[in-house]
């Protein structure tokens, strides 16, 4: 191969010449290759394995953490029928609640899938009253709109509550 010892080819296309190198190994990466990342352009092995740090669950942190978030939504849906309105008030308070139970049950471990699991099982136990009451026929009689409210709400703060917090 004849090149100019300025000039770089990526490690994964070795046909395509590059500029870039990854700042953590210094290998040279194409356009293709590189991740952005806050700190600068980096090869997509330096990303995994940055990534795999943060990323302690372990198998039954996911059946804890659906099993209590989808628990205490499902009660806390339930609650709304009875406090109406207030659940526009209540309800990120019960999210944060749940999210610590669910922080605590895991022992804070995390992982990204973790908090997203958590919150999809936060939203089907706020919906698990609408859900059931439309299966039963209960369209008109059952006040849909408190829990729906609540489902929302819940499911965003206790999602931010528990992403957004580094430990
Ligand atoms: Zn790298
Ligand atoms: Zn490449």
């Amino acid at each position: 191969m004849i090149s100019e010892p300025t000039t770089l080819y990526c490690e994964n296309h070795p046909h395509v010449e590059t500029t870039l190198r990854c700042n953590r190994c210094e290998k040279p990466i194409c356009a293709k290759c590189a991740v952005l990342t806050p700190t600068g352009y980096r090869c997509t092995d330096c990303v995994r394995s940055q990534q795999k740090s943060f990323d302690t669950a372990v198998w039954f942190d996911y059946i804890l953490a659906i099993g209590i978030a989808a628990v205490l939504a499902f009660i806390g849906s339930l609650l709304t029928t009875r406090i109406g309105f207030f659940t526009i008030f209540l309800a990120p308070f019960a999210g944060i609640v749940i999210a610590e139970a669910v922080r605590f049950a895991v022992r804070r471990r995390r992982s990204k899938r973790l908090f997203q699991l958590s919150a999809v099982a936060t939203a089907l136990g706020g919906l698990l009253p609408v859900l059931t009451g439309l299966a039963a026929g209960f369209l008109v009689i059952f006040p849909y709109i408190w829990p729906i409210v609540y489902t929302f709400l819940v499911t965003s703060t206790m999602y931010y509550r528990l992403a957004g917090i580094r430990i």
